[in-house]
């Protein structure tokens, strides 16, 4: 698609020539995310540095009906923010900044384009903690984070992205704006749209500012490093551990033995310990001020070690201790690079069906290949399995057909927290209902006649 020359003008008069880019100008980083979507060159890149601006962007965009595709930090994992041929591409790059931090609400009015990790230190020099965290912190923005409704590794105590926002500013597709910002927690008057924006995934609005808001500070950080002999036990370990530390629990991270075997083998990290445990956690609690919090976590693990829930238990007793710990869950960062071509998924699968769900994985693919492994992580407390199946053929055909198979048996998820974006886009079906997706199409119709935003993300275009 070629943009005329007076959509091109009316364009530039809203964003100026610094905050529009074609051809070989556009930078790399606009051109792909971080998932396996192709590369693309969008027709256009639109920075707008306002919601003002967006609006007018979007307003033209809608009357010539250039497609138009929503870009955050570019860490998105389906695809969602990669151009496809022929889109303007609107970056929310230079909308970024933390408006202002309320003490008494506990909250914070953002740009979307803030990057997490921004958010997150300015909620700590203010003495509160933001909920979400995940890895891509330093490049994912919170509009991405709210069109994704990131998880990460403290929803067991603060949910996801949802569970953060009290209100949004979007932009809608023909460039009217839509603002709820008020700081208020309970709040039914009406349809409550902002929850419905949340998730999306850019295809029924932009969003440019979002109300977040604010936790107090957590203290007495205690983290412990468990081995478990099986699903089961980790989950009655979770249970009771939620049970006793008075709703401290920050997270409950579990990885496979395959995992810890490409964490010590290809990660290089040191085997925390013997006889290869199906499980090995990574525990941790805000216990308070004050050395009982310390004392209390201790005895709980201790507790649970002997009753046989867990096998073995670590507890950090520095900094340094718990950043060993972290290592191991984050070593697949590292580790994929050396291991025999994968693919990789997000999933989510009820509890109680988890642990016959990895056992009846494993079966189905070395059914298919004798030289296939899988690699399971995640963060069990939420019911999301990260998972990826690897070959040293290289051939890695029918096993999206395997892991999607078992979602549906299981009645669990295709996506659990990373979206659909494009790449999960063909899978939808297995997890959602004829009526759900045509209630979806119905709402995405709704708000976006003219299908421009993020055309072919979650549904067909
Ligand atoms: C190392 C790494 C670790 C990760 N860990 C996690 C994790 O633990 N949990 C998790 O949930 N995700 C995780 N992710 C995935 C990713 O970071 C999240 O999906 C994140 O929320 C994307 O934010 P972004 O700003 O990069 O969005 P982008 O990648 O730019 O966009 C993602 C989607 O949101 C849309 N979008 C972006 N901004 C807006 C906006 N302002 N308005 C409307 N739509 C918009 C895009 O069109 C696209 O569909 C990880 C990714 C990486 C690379």
């Amino acid at each position: 698609m070629t943009i005329p020359d007076d959509a091109l003008a009316a364009l530039a008069e809203v964003v100026g020539s610094g905050g529009l880019r074609s051809g070989e100008a556009i930078p790399a980083r606009n051109r792909k995310d971080a998932s396996k979507a192709e590369e693309g060159l969008p027709a256009l890149l639109v920075m707008p540095r306002t919601t003002e601006e967006v609006a007018a962007v979007l307003a033209i965009c809608s009357r010539h009906a250039f497609p138009v595709v929503v870009q955050g930090g570019m860490t998105g994992l389906a695809g969602g923010a990669a151009p496809q041929a022929g889109e303007v591409a609107l970056s929310l790059e230079k909308m970024t900044g933390v408006e202002e931090i309320d003490p008494v609400t506990r909250t914070m009015t953002v740009l979307a384009g803030t990057p997490l990790a921004v958010v997150q230190e300015k909620a700590a020099t203010a003495g509160f903690l933001y909920g979400v965290d995940l890895g891509a912190r330093g490049t994912c923005t919170i509009g991405g984070n709210v069109a994704t409704n990131a998880g990460g590794v403290q929803v067991l105590r603060y949910g996801m992205t949802r569970r953060n926002v009290l209100g949004l500013e979007a932009v809608m597709a023909d460039g009217r704006i839509v603002s709820h910002l008020k700081k208020v927690v309970k709040n039914n008057a009406g349809y409550d749209w902002t929850q419905l924006f949340i998730g999306s995934e850019g295809t029924l609005g932009i969003v440019t500012r979002v109300l977040l808001a604010l936790q107090p500070a957590v203290t007495g950080t205690q983290t412990a490093l468990c081995a478990a002999g099986s699903v089961a036990n980790a989950l009655a370990a979770l249970n009771r551990l939620e049970g006793q530390l008075g709703g401290g629990l920050l997270a409950f991270e579990a990885m496979w033995s395959e995992y810890m075997k490409a964490a010590t083998e290809q990660g290089g990290l040191p085997v925390p310990f013997a006889g290869e445990p199906e499980l090995v956690l990574v525990i941790e609690a805000a216990m308070g001020p004050g050395s009982t919090g310390e004392e209390t976590f201790a005895e709980a693990l201790a507790e649970l070690a002997e009753e046989g829930l867990l096998d073995d238990a670590l507890i950090a007793q520095s900094g340094r201790d718990r950043q060993r710990f972290w290592a191991y869950r984050e070593a697949n960062y590292e580790f994929y690079r050396d291991l025999p071509p994968g693919v990789h998924f997000d999933v989510s699968i009820p509890l109680g069906a988890m642990a016959d769900a990895v056992a009846l994985l494993r079966q189905r693919v070395k059914a298919r290949s004798a030289t296939a492994f899988p690699i399971v992580f995640g963060h069990l407390a939420d019911s999301n399995l990260h998972l990826s199946l690897h070959d040293e053929t290289g051939d890695l055909s029918g096993f999206a057909e395997i892991v999607y198979e078992l979602v549906r048996e299981k009645q669990g998820s295709i996506s659990a927290e990373h979206g659909v974006g494009v790449l999960k886009r063909p899978y939808l079906g297995m997890s959602r209902s004829d009526a759900e997706l045509a209630l979806m199409t119905t709402l995405k119709r709704t708000l976006d006649p003219g299908n421009i935003l993020n055309r072919g993300r979650i549904l067909p275009a």
